[in-house]
């Protein structure tokens, strides 16, 4: 057995050094055989350097404890990273075989560490002297933060509530992970077939295009059609089909994902996983799992964020109200019934919108080529950062679809690595996501970051994207940007490992560019003629950008203040998940015809993982910093103001989490945020309702 074992390891090629270019993977000599093989071995590794730290006869100082620390896991760190990579990117039977096995093991491990006694003492002896080190800024942040990792995991508990925490932490990661397939396997194998023309009704040409390529990938005769629960096609199926009792039948489907009775039945998974948090949260003497959650968020309290949230809820519902009187006449004129219900907003509003501003998304997609948008949104960071993104032929990443760039800065030199994998399919999890193959740091001649932005777009002769779609690819590269130029010396430090509520702000600050009418007139034009977006019509999608907004504010906003309220209940509540939604919904007011964004049984945010657990209004948080900061340059009279740029990079992009949120939204602002440009940008203020 040992034999065996040992054989293997000597070929496995995760265990050897990677002589790829530039250190990637080598995916092509990697199978999902070698996981578990190559975790065992990474992980007695960090254990074994983890005791050489704590039993060191030397007492603590920075360098052989927290240092050392920071360093430690590289090889672990590796495989990891690698790992969720591939389950999220390019995943498949055997590789979720592997996730279900590891999930505990990777957790019970994390745990192992940051209860790992010898360890903490000596990171709490120094987190104790910390003010008589001599620590530099980012020393002492590493330090605090480093520290507070452990006692969020539990590093203080002793006897009986220490074993118990680390079987919490062991059973959530395997409900995850479990939470996650089923999601996937409902979404995987749904598939709607459209027979005939006149199931077709009303399809633009796009997104016939789309459920052709759909169908083919499900494996249906070369010609047909198929919808999926893709969002990239089960919207625009939403917004143009005339066929209502399809459209009732896909927001069905939508919406139904996760609560079918049956072995992918996230309603019982979902309810276990908020029973453990809250066990999890009174271990740690906290009263709630949502307070646990906002002690270590930029908004500190439930108080805050509901706060936030009411102050757009409230004046949003109004503004739908608005907005539903022009849909029901326009149903009034189709001839179709009203009052409406969800599966009307999105086509009636394309209605009006059409009618209103003249504007259809099937005319602006000619004009949005992802090939196209790629070249945009690399101009502006070349724009802002000097950033240059040169394309790296014939090498293999997990996925023949997925692309390479170097990066390089002003004076040539590689920064990082950057892989753009855009399109749909079914071995990859839906959503828009950036991620990481390897971290920054500056220690040891300093490491160049390998990043990834995952997108959901249909593939297809050229893949032309709605305006939504160019701003969900800008919001990912902004995250991307925020990990390529990443400039700290400790690897906990850099960066999108900031605070929740503060990671979301270089992405949805990025997604302003894709708005300006300078980067439109240069990179929107026509993927036949070449002709830049006529003026004109640049216009009316300038002015159409508010338009349903308040839809789009209910429809994120109740998912946010419920996932609050959820998280906030007291430890020891028991939940049903489907009971408790309905419950929200109804005392919220949630307009039944507009509905959540996103139910419970689906809510990846809040239960594949629980970064985003209390977590959902970290969008709208991040909103308000992001809205009253691309304001710095609307004052500065130039989207691109190179001083401003300048500063943004310094105290945002680059700066990790090197120091307290607050205070560096204050060194790029010169000032603390102020919420009226978010609700501005939203049409919400009072005087400023449609
Ligand atoms: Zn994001």
């Amino acid at each position: 057995m040992h034999l065996q074992v040992r054989a293997d390891n000597t070929s496995n090629p995760l265990l050897q050094p990677w002589s790829t270019p530039y250190g990637l993977p080598p995916f092509g000599a990697v199978k999902p055989a070698h996981f578990v093989p190559a975790f065992d071995q990474a992980l007695l590794q960090h254990g074994a350097e983890m005791d050489a730290i704590a039993y060191q006869s030397k007492p603590p100082d920075f360098g052989n404890t927290i240092t050392a620390f920071d360093d430690s896991g590289r090889l672990l760190d590796r495989i990891t990273l690698l790992f969720h990579n591939l389950t999220a990117s390019e995943t498949s039977k055997e590789l979720q075989a592997v996730q279900l096995e590891m999930a505990p093991k990777l957790a019970a491990h994390d745990n192992a560490v940051h209860m790992h006694e010898g360890l903490f003492a000596r990171i709490d002896a120094l987190h104790e002297q910390r003010s008589t080190l001599g620590l530099d800024d980012e020393q002492l942040r590493l330090l605090e933060r480093i520290h507070l990792d452990f006692v969020r995991a539990g590093a203080r508990l002793q006897g009986q509530k220490r074993s118990r925490f680390g079987a919490i932490v062991g059973e959530l990661a395997t409900l995850c992970t479990q939470f996650g397939q089923n999601l996937l396997a409902e979404e995987s194998t749904y598939t709607l077939e459209l027979h005939g023309e006149a199931e077709l009704a009303g399809l633009p040409d796009f997104v016939l295009a789309a459920a052709k390529a759909a169908a083919q990938q499900r494996g249906l005769p070369t010609g047909s059609h198929a919808i999926t629960l893709s969002p990239s096609l089960a919207e625009p199926f939403l917004t143009y089909s005339s066929r209502r009792d399809l459209r009732e039948t896909v927001w069905r489907a939508r919406v139904g994902r996760g609560a079918h009775a049956g072995p992918h039945d996230n309603r019982p998974v979902a309810a276990r996983i908020m029973a453990l948090r809250q066990e999890q949260a009174a271990l740690l003497g906290y009263a709630s799992y949502a307070d646990y959650e906002l002690h270590d968020r930029m908004a500190g309290t439930t108080e805050a964020v509901m706060d936030l949230l009411q102050r757009a809820w409230v004046p949003a519902k109004a503004a739908a109200e608005v907005d539903r009187q022009a849909l029901a006449a326009m149903a009034t004129r189709l001839g179709q019934p009203t009052p409406i219900a969800a599966w009307d907003w999105r086509y009636l509003a394309q209605k009006v919108r059409a009618e209103r501003f003249d504007l259809d998304d099937s005319a602006l997609k000619p004009y949005f080529s992802l090939e196209a948008m790629v070249r945009a949104m690399f101009d502006c960071a070349q724009r802002l950062f000097g950033l240059r993104f040169v394309e790296q032929q014939g090498i293999a990443l997990h996925h023949p679809d997925a692309r390479l760039w170097e990066v390089r800065d002003r004076s040539e030199a590689l920064v990082g690595l950057f892989i753009g994998d855009n399109f749909a399919r079914s071995s990859k999890r839906s959503g828009a996501w950036m991620s990481v193959f390897r971290k920054q740091s500056g220690q040891a001649g300093g490491t160049l970051p390998i990043v990834i932005n995952n997108n959901n777009f249909a593939k297809a002769e050229t893949t032309l994207l709605s305006f939504d779609d160019v701003r969900t690819l800008f919001h990912e590269f902004g995250h991307g940007l925020h990990g390529l130029l990443s400039q700290v010396r400790f690897e906990r430090l850099g960066g999108t490992q900031v605070l929740r509520d503060f990671v979301e702000l270089p992405s949805q600050l990025f997604e302003n560019w894709a708005m300006e009418p300078q980067v439109l007139q240069r990179h929107a034009r026509h993927y036949q003629t070449g002709q830049a977006m006529p003026a004109q019509l640049l216009d009316k999608l300038q002015q159409a950008r508010r338009f349903d907004q308040a839809w789009a504010t209910v429809q994120y906003t109740a998912p946010a203040l419920i996932d609050m309220a959820l998280h906030a209940l007291p430890n020891g509540t028991a939940v049903d998940i489907a009971a408790f939604e309905a419950e929200q919904c109804a005392t919220l007011g949630v307009p039944s015809d507009i509905g959540l964004r996103h139910g419970l049984t689906h809510f990846q945010h809040l239960f594949s993982g629980s970064s985003y657990a209390a977590g959902y209004y970290v969008y709208m948080w991040a909103e308000v910093l992001e809205a009253d900061g691309f304001e710095a340059f609307t004052e500065a009279g130039d989207p691109f103001d190179a001083q401003t740029a300048q500063r943004l990079l310094r105290t945002i992009y680059s700066s990790g989490n090197r120091q307290n949120p607050a205070d560096a939204y204050r060194a790029f602002r010169g000032r603390d945020p102020q919420v009226q440009a978010m609700l501005r940008k939203r049409g919400l203020l009072p005087t400023e309702q449609p």
